[in-house]
C-alpha cells in the first residue's frame, strides 16, 4: 500500500526566523493533532533555510526536508550554484524537479532534467518529478499526450529500481496560485492515466507502488475530495503550505 504524502514547497518566500516560526507551529500541531497512520509530510524550504529548519524537524524522517532545486553537475566552478550532494548532506531526503515554474522561468527542458534526476539519485535524494500541461494544451484537447511525453522523456529512462525512488506531482499550469483548481474528476482521470504510463513503461505492481501528488491550488477546503480520489495519493502544496493552520488541515 502507497502511503499518503503532502510536501509543502515554500517557492521564493520566507525568511529563516518566519520559517523557523512556521515550522515550530507545523512540528506541534501535527504531534497534537494527528492520530493514527501518519501521511509522509515533507517541508521543501529555499536553500538558505535548509539548516534552520532541518534543526526543528528532527530525525524521524517525517516531516522530512526537501529542497526546491539544485545543479545538474555533481561539484566544480559553477559560481552561485547548489550541488545535490550538499543538499544530502545538510538533510534532505527530497528535491522538486521539473517543476512549471522552472521549465518555464529557468528553460529546464527534458534533457536537462534528466540529468538532474540522474545526479539526485546518485546523491541519494528522492526526486519529486512534476508534470502538468498549460491551459492551451488543456483546452486543445492534447492534455494526455503531452503528459505522456514529458514521463516518457522525463522518467521512463530510468531503471525500475531507480523509478520507486520517484513521487510524481501532477500539477496543472493553469491551476498553480491562481486559485484555480481541477476538478478532482479532472484530477484522478489524469491520474489514472499516468498510472497507466507507468504500469505500460514498467509493470503493474511498479505503478501501483507510485506516489502520485496532485499540486495546484490545493487548500484546506478542497483538499479532502480531491486526496479521495484513488490516483490522487496527496499533494504538493503552495501557497497553502505558508500557512501552519492551512497546511496541517490539509495534511489531516
Ligand atoms: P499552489 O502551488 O498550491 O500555490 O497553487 C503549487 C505548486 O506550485 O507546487
Amino acid at each position: 500500500m502507497r502511503q499518503k504524502f503532502v510536501a509543502g514547497n515554500w517557492k521564493m518566500n520566507l525568511t529563516l526566523p518566519e520559517a523557523q516560526a512556521l515550522t515550530s507551529e507545523i512540528v506541534h500541531m501535527l504531534h497534537d493533532e494527528l492520530s493514527g497512520p501518519k501521511p509522509q509530510v515533507v517541508i521543501c524550504p529555499p536553500f538558505p533555510l535548509l539548516m534552520g529548519v532541518h534543526r526543528l524537524l528532527g530525525d524521524s524522517g517525517n516531516p522530512a526536508l526537501g529542497a526546491q532545486n539544485f545543479h545538474q553537475k555533481e561539484s566544480g566552478a559553477y559560481t552561485g550554484e547548489v550541488s545535490a550532494r550538499q543538499l544530502h548532506s545538510v538533510g534532505c531526503e527530497y528535491v522538486i524537479l521539473g517543476h512549471s515554474e522552472r521549465r518555464q522561468h529557468f528553460r529546464e527542458d527534458d534533457a536537462l532534467l534528466a540529468e538532474k534526476l540522474r545526479t539526485a539519485l546518485a546523491a541519494g535524494l528522492k526526486p519529486i518529478f512534476c508534470v502538468g500541461e498549460s491551459l492551451e494544451t488543456r483546452e486543445a484537447d492534447e492534455t494526455f499526450d503531452f503528459i505522456g511525453q514529458q514521463l516518457a522523456n522525463g522518467l521512463f529512462h530510468l531503471s525500475k529500481e531507480d523509478f520507486a525512488k520517484v513521487v510524481i506531482a501532477y500539477e496543472p499550469i493553469w491551476a498553480i496560485g491562481t486559485g484555480r483548481t481541477a476538478t478532482s474528476a479532472q484530477a484522478q482521470e489524469v491520474h489514472a492515466f499516468i498510472r497507466q504510463q507507468v504500469a505500460a513503461a514498467y509493470d503493474q505492481a511498479t505503478a501501483d507502488d507510485t506516489t502520485i501528488l496532485y499540486g495546484g491550488s490545493a487548500n484546506a477546503q478542497n483538499a479532502r475530495e480531491l486526496f479521495s480520489q484513488p490516483d490522487v495519493d496527496g499533494g504538493l502544496i503552495g501557497g497553502a503550505s505558508l500557512k501552519s493552520r492551512d497546511f496541517v488541515e490539509i495534511v489531516k
